[in-house]
């Protein structure tokens, strides 16, 4: 087989880039994807519109990365968010903001993302080999890099840029393959952990709500303190094992101790009525229903699936006539509403999980280039790399940058 300049291993969204980068400069590059089609991850992202980069300074991408943050400054700087949208727009995929900055194709469409990578990989001339699995790097005897060894055989080279992701949802080709390969070529690797994944909590309480999606609550989470370690206002979802939903995935990447440390979730079920109000409230309902059980006596406040949760732990009998509540009684019920507590057991596994947090070691990687600082012509990109960040479009912004500092420097 002839040689490459460059093979990159793994087309997700970070290979993808980086092949028709490298490719752009005049390499012969060559993208090889374990599965019969590219981008299988990229193409659901969010929800299948693809938040694809967050349209803010490249200090709050960093702000937003809580991992390897700093070490990606350089990357970032080189492709910011305004060049990730500039390079998509260029490409034929017109963008929108939204919300919070976060950036998604106009038409609502995650796989215009990918086949406008894929355009861009047929016009930059990358040989893309589908089902073909890399299986290791070789070195030469000075060990830099010399091949690429697969399920069809070696693939000869002068660099390899790694980007076969993280473990999360492994059914999309992510299985953690590269990480394998970086550990036997002398990396550190640190643990994968879940991120931005649901939460196990007390499933008594959850499982009995399952299937509830709680809209417009807020959401406070403290890690056994009195002060809040993440506040926001969403949705949440109780499934038969806790919880999920957007507030809860975001609210997750910030719980980073499950080993030393216990997270309780405050939920504020009615975040738009102050406690004064709240009573009114129930002061107002309570005499629509002076004459009902307690029991029966919710439902124009909280969703049914939750009324019978509510009733239990407010310690008022359900059967107790609503106008013999009592004013303490009342406010037991206004702090529960207020204030309704769910304790956190720890996470999903990684593979339920949107971001594998750990990875590739940053102190073993050149921040400008994204080499290695072990195996001369190893390269890395994306999330394979021991960086994560919130939600919002940062880690694809990782993805995109990453891989752009790897395929403007290979090869040189
Ligand atoms: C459900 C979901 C929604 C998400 N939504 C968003 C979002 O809206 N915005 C955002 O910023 N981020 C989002 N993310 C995160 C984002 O998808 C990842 O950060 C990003 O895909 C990482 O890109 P990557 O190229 O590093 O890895 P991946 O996209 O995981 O690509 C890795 C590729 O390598 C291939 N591969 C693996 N091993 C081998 C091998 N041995 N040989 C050959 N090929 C191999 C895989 O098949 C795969 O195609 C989401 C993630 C999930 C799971």
């Amino acid at each position: 087989m002839n040689e490459y300049d460059v093979i990159v291993i793994g087309g997700g969204a970070a290979g993808m880039l980086a092949a028709a980068e490298a490719a752009k400069r005049g390499l012969k590059v060559a993208l090889l994807e374990r599965n019969d089609r590219m981008g299988i991850k990229l193409r659901i992202t969010g929800k299948g519109r693809c938040n694809l980069t967050n349209n803010c300074p490249v200090r709050e991408v960093v702000e937003n990365t809580p991992t390897g943050g700093k070490f990606l400054f350089s990357a970032l700087n080189a492709f910011t968010p305004q060049d990730v949208m500039r390079y998509f727009t260029d490409l034929g995929v017109p963008l929108k903001t939204e919300r919070g900055n976060r950036v998604f194709p106009e038409s609502d469409r995650a796989r215009d993302v990918t086949e406008a990578l894929l355009r861009q990989l047929e016009k930059t001339g990358v040989e893309v080999f589908y089902k073909t699995a890399a299986s290791d790097v070789l070195v030469d005897e000075i060990g830099a890099v010399r091949a690429v060894l697969t399920s069809r055989g070696e693939f000869p080279c002068r660099a390899a840029i790694l980007c076969t992701g993280g473990l999360s949802y492994p059914r999309t080709g992510s299985t953690g393959d590269g990480l394998k390969i970086a550990r036997r070529l002398g990396h550190t690797i640190f643990p994968p952990r879940p991120s931005l994944v649901p939460l196990e909590a007390s499933s008594e309480i959850c499982g009995r709500m399952q299937g509830l999606a709680l809209k417009n609550v807020a959401v406070t989470v403290y890690d056994g303190g009195k002060k809040p370690l993440y506040e926001d206002f969403g949705e949440l979802l109780f499934t038969h094992f806790g919880v999920s939903g957007p507030l809860v995935l975001s609210a997750s990447a910030h719980l980073r101790e499950f080993d030393r440390k216990k997270y309780r979730i405050s939920i504020d079920l009615k975040p738009a009525l102050d406690e004064k109000d709240l009573d009114a409230r129930l002061l107002r309902d309570f005499e629509k229903y002076s004459n009902r059980d307690f029991a029966n006596a919710l439902g124009d406040l909280l969703p049914r699936l939750m009324i019978p949760v509510i009733v239990d732990l407010s310690g008022i009998p359900p059967e107790q006539k609503v106008h013999s509540i009592t004013k303490q009684q009342r406010q037991a019920l206004l702090n529960l509403i207020k204030n309704f507590t769910i304790e956190v057991m720890g996470p999903r596994p990684i593979d339920e999980a949107i971001i594998t947090s750990g990875g590739v070691s940053t102190k073993e990687i050149s921040p400008k280039t994204m080499e290695s600082k072990r195996v001369p012509g190893l390269y890395f990109a994306g999330e394979i790399i021991d960086a994560d960040a919130y939600t919002g479009g940062f880690n694809l912004q990782i993805a995109w940058s990453t891989a752009y500092a790897a395929a403007t420097h290979t090869v040189m």
